[in-house]
């Protein structure tokens, strides 16, 4: 947005030479909108969470693979260390498919608001695993929205939402969106008022520096927070991908697809492919940590405005 002033300025002064203060000014206000950041959660974490859930290590968290048994105890250790409550027994909901066991987790964070009411935060843990003897790490796929998770709960133990939060890091997405769909048709969970889904699915990387928020063409109430959100450090916050105009349409393309079909409202935060996309190269060195820590903290502020409306 403030790329355009700068072009403008740009332009004027070509025309007229003499008007270096404009640029300057211009040029100030792009650096102090990078420089005036402060983040709401560790970007150190953030990014030493998404490292290591992309690492070899973790042999690339196909379901039902010792990798993704690491995956899920690494993250429920995080939840656990920032004070997050299990939803339920425990934080695993086992569910099967095919040959597969599943497992997805679910923590919990109580409202202060004296609500029933829920917002589900969401990414996926799983990913591809190894094919041909190659390492699928998606680090963009979705490590990027778990760390984002985990960045969420820090964030939500020193300030508490109104609504309740259940913070759900789903199986199984990569094989057809199978650990939504299991959470969202669960008795239990569906006798719980979920108001909203926020879904993260690739939120580390941008050319164009954009990341898409999907869905509030279904669900108009939200859409002002989105359109009127003032953009912060490198990301640029855009409609889109909702199956009108341009581009391809997201509506069903991650895990909010459940939320969606059980008329759930939805939000889904997302990336452009890119050309890393589902291959073994989807690596911690090829994101964009100024881009990600900068989209963590957009998807944090969204959530803080969200949780003030009445839904
Ligand atoms: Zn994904």
């Amino acid at each position: 947005m403030n790329k355009t002033y700068l072009l403008y300025a740009l332009v004027i002064c070509t025309a007229f030479v003499s008007c270096k203060t404009q640029t300057t000014e211009a040029q100030k206000k792009e650096e102090n909108k990078t420089v005036s950041i402060e983040y709401s959660y560790s970007t150190k974490d953030l990014l030493n969470n998404i490292k290591t859930l992309s690492s070899d290590a973790f042999e690339g968290r196909r379901t039902g693979t010792k990798g993704a048994e690491k995956a899920k105890t690494y993250i429920i250790n995080a939840f656990k260390e920032e004070g997050v409550k299990p939803l339920g027994g425990d934080f695993e909901q086992h569910f099967t498919f095919g040959n597969y066991n599943a497992v997805n987790i679910l923590g919990e964070i109580k409202g202060t608001g004296n609500t029933n009411k829920y917002f589900v935060l969401s990414a996926h843990y799983d990913h591809e695993g190894v094919k041909n003897g190659k390492i699928y790490n998606g680090a963009d796929d979705d490590a990027s929205g778990i760390s984002a998770l985990i960045a969420f709960a820090q964030y939500l133990k020193l300030n508490p939402p109104k609504y309740n939060v259940i913070l759900a890091a789903f199986d199984a997405e990569e094989l057809g969106l199978k650990g939504a769909y299991h959470f969202v048709k669960d008795n239990t969970i569906q006798q719980r008022n979920i108001v909203l889904n926020l879904n993260m699915d690739m939120i580390s990387r941008s050319e164009k520096n954009e990341l898409f928020a999907v869905g509030t063409r279904y669900n108009p109430h939200l859409k002002p927070t989105i359109e009127n959100f003032k953009d912060l450090g490198k990301v640029d916050l855009l409609i889109g991908h909702e199956g009108i105009g341009d581009g391809d349409n997201w509506t069903n393309s991650s895990d909010h697809a459940a939320f969606h079909k059980a008329e759930i409202p939805f939000i889904y935060f997302g990336v452009a492919d890119h050309e890393d996309y589902h291959k073994p190269t989807d690596d911690f060195e090829r994101i964009d940590n100024q881009f990600y820590q900068d989209a963590v903290e957009t998807i944090i502020q969204v959530f803080i405005q969200l949780d003030t409306l009445e839904l």
